[in-house]
């Protein structure tokens, strides 16, 4: 078997067209969505994804602004601007660039935002109303760029067996939940780093999600014939003198899939095209 590809960046540039005419829509009734992105320090591949989060918002006509705090900011100076961004009516969705400096307290940080402006997913409230079985407020980025990645393919995830590798509160475990829902209503186990034997629950999983950060640790023979592989890892390698990007899923494995995600141009694009999917609604909940 040779698999489909789930392509990211096409299924992202589909999404973005959708979500430009709502915002044109808005742009002329009111006023366009207004995404605030903050950033603290120097972090190199922040700035990239940074950078790329602004070339989508212009893409779309969202407006965004940035603001850049230096490294040696105090978690104060960070409060502050929080406080006057959840008061300003005139921002709809406020997001700041993870990983913080190591002085900053980013789960705290994240709870400081407000839920309806929390563009990201990872305030509590709305990791807690996954929980509660709502999907219409502002859903975490990548796992829900990942259940429009499967559903795309047009396959029933009912009843089957799902692994999602890695348990973080941005990627695994909001993926779990997501996959549980009903009406998806897939059988979900998660493994971690304790796991034992991921080579067995591989083997006998029909949805495959892994997202823990370590090149081509899934081993391309533990992919079940026909499954259906989201490979969420980013990982810069050396591989033969030049710098590359590959994922947690080993070369190949799409000789078992029957559809996986390619790295880079999978789950990237997608990720980025939820959160600016996630703007538009908090802007049309804010300015309806
Ligand atoms: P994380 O470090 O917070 O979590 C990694 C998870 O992997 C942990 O839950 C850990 O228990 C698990 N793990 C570690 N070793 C393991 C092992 N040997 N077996 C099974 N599980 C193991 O990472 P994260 O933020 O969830 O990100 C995971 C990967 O996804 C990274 O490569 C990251 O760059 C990538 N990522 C990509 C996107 C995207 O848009 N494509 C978004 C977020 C994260």
């Amino acid at each position: 078997m040779v698999a489909s590809i789930i392509d990211g960046k096409r299924l992202g540039a589909e999404i973005e067209e959708e979500l430009k005419s709502s915002v044109s829509l808005m742009a002329s009734s009111s006023r366009a969505p207004h995404l605030v992105v903050v950033i603290v320090g120097e972090d190199p591949a922040s700035h990239v994804y940074v950078r790329n989060k602004e070339r989508a918002c212009k893409r779309i006509g969202i407006r965004s602004t940035r603001y850049d705090l230096p490294e040696d900011s105090d978690h104060g100076d960070l409060i502050s601007l929080i406080r006057k961004l959840n008061d300003d009516r005139e921002v709809d969705g406020i997001l700041v660039q993870s990983p913080l400096p190591s002085n900053f307290d980013e789960i705290g940080i994240t709870e400081m935002i407000r839920p309806d402006k929390d563009v990201d997913g990872f305030h509590p409230i709305n990791l807690g109303r996954i929980v509660t079985g709502r999907t219409d407020g502002m859903l975490p980025c990548t796992p829900s760029g990942i259940m429009r990645m499967l559903e795309s393919t047009g396959e029933s995830l009912r009843g089957k067996k799902a692994l999602v590798i890695g348990r973080s509160r941005i990627v695994g475990m909001p993926a779990a939940l997501l996959l549980t829902q009903r009406g998806i209503d897939a059988t979900v186990t998660i493994a971690h780093s304790r796991s034992e034997d991921l080579e067995s629950l591989c083997r006998d999983s029909d949805i495959l999600i892994a997202a823990v950060g370590k090149p081509g640790m899934v081993r391309k023979e533990w992919v079940k014939e026909g499954a259906m592989v989201i490979d969420v890892g980013i990982n810069r390698v050396e591989i033969e003198g030049r710098s590359r990007l590959v994922g947690d899923v080993e070369e190949g494995a799409s000789e078992y899939a029957k559809w996986i995600t390619p790295v880079p141009g999978g789950v990237g694009p997608m990720t980025i095209s939820m959160l600016m999917t996630n703007t538009v609604r908090a802007a049309e909940s804010r300015l309806h």
